[in-house]
């Protein structure tokens, strides 16, 4: 008899599907391209986190590079979103930092952009002290911080004040009240007023919501400040807005993830939208139908 929590994760995958590319970096590239055709620049990831195995990292590098040498050949303009733990973080930070380099030289190549994702608190500082590092060698590496953590008022002045790029978000990850907003509109708040201090003071960053009241208020920003930035958003969710910002003349990129590790990604995107739960309820049951 098939388990339970076999067919929940089957129901799952069949919602997934929408967030994700395929398996393998072909799937990845083919929705660069369809990015590309609509007007949008791909960011790609490659879905799994905190790696300890050496060969496993190893490959994961290794297809990041791929991908920065394949996206020139393919004609797609973007880059790649790496999370630190996938290529050696958790292993030593020694490991983490060569890899970095070794990725970032390929991307220089083609001078292709290369995003840091950042990950639960307990990655933060490394990330950001990685980052710092590097970033002077390579202008085109940016850095996620989020809407939902204190401290990222003080990260983002001090990132900001050494020219770093920085791509704003609300935050994945479950955190302490000692140290993240814990309600929507704490966050919220947060992200506007971190927004404009991007608008005033930044250059060159990334807008990463889904959420309308954003949105707007970053195009009115827009009107005031001219500035470099893009609005950034995820692979399958508000396609119907993301064709109609690209029509009023805004620069928009799709994050596109890929691979076989999609459950913890999948589950992410599931827990920020309650239709998604009913959703995947509605197909759950339905699974058990047949
Ligand atoms: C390009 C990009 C990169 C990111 N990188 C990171 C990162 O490095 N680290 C990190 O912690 N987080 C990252 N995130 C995730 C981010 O922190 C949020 O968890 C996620 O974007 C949901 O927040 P929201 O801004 O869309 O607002 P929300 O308040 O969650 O949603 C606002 C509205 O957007 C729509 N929406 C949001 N999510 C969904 C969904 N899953 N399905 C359908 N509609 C939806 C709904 O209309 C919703 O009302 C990234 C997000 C984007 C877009």
């Amino acid at each position: 008899m098939v388990s339970v929590t076999r067919l929940m994760e089957k129901a799952l995958m069949g919602i997934a599907k929408q967030w994700i590319a395929g398996d393998t970096i072909n799937d990845a590239l083919n929705s660069a391209r369809l990015s590309y055709k609509n007007r949008m620049n791909a960011i790609i990831n490659k879905l799994g986190e905190y790696h300890t195995s050496k060969k496993i990292v190893s490959n994961t590098v290794k297809e990041y590079q791929t991908i920065l040498s394949s996206l020139r050949k393919s004609r797609v303009e973007g880059g790649v979103s790496i999370k630190l733990t996938q290529i050696g973080l958790t292993r030593n930070r020694k490991e983490c930092l060569q890899n970095l380099r070794g990725i970032i030289k390929s991307a220089s190549t083609t001078h292709e952009f290369v995003w840091l994702d950042m990950e639960s608190s307990d990655h933060t500082d490394e990330t950001i002290e990685i980052y710092q590092r590097l970033f002077t060698r390579y202008e085109r590496l940016g850095i996620a911080l989020q809407a939902n953590l204190k401290r990222t008022k003080n990260d983002l002045a001090d990132l900001i004040n050494h020219g770093g790029k920085i791509r704003l978000v609300k935050g994945a990850y479950k955190e302490n009240a000692r140290i993240a907003f814990k309600s929507k509109k704490e966050v919220d708040d947060n992200y506007i007023r971190l927004m404009k201090v991007l608008f005033k003071k930044g250059n060159e960053f990334g807008i990463a919501t889904h959420d309308s009241v954003i949105i707007n208020g970053a195009i009115s920003l827009s009107k005031k400040y001219e500035k470099k930035f893009e609005f950034q958003m995820l692979k399958g969710i508000r396609n119907e807005l993301k064709p109609k910002l690209i029509q009023k003349g805004f620069n928009v990129s799709e994050y596109i993830p890929y691979g076989t590790n999609w459950l913890p990604y999948s589950i992410r995107r599931m827990k920020e939208r309650k239709r998604n739960i009913l959703l995947l309820g509605s197909s759950f049951i339905h699974s058990q139908r047949v």
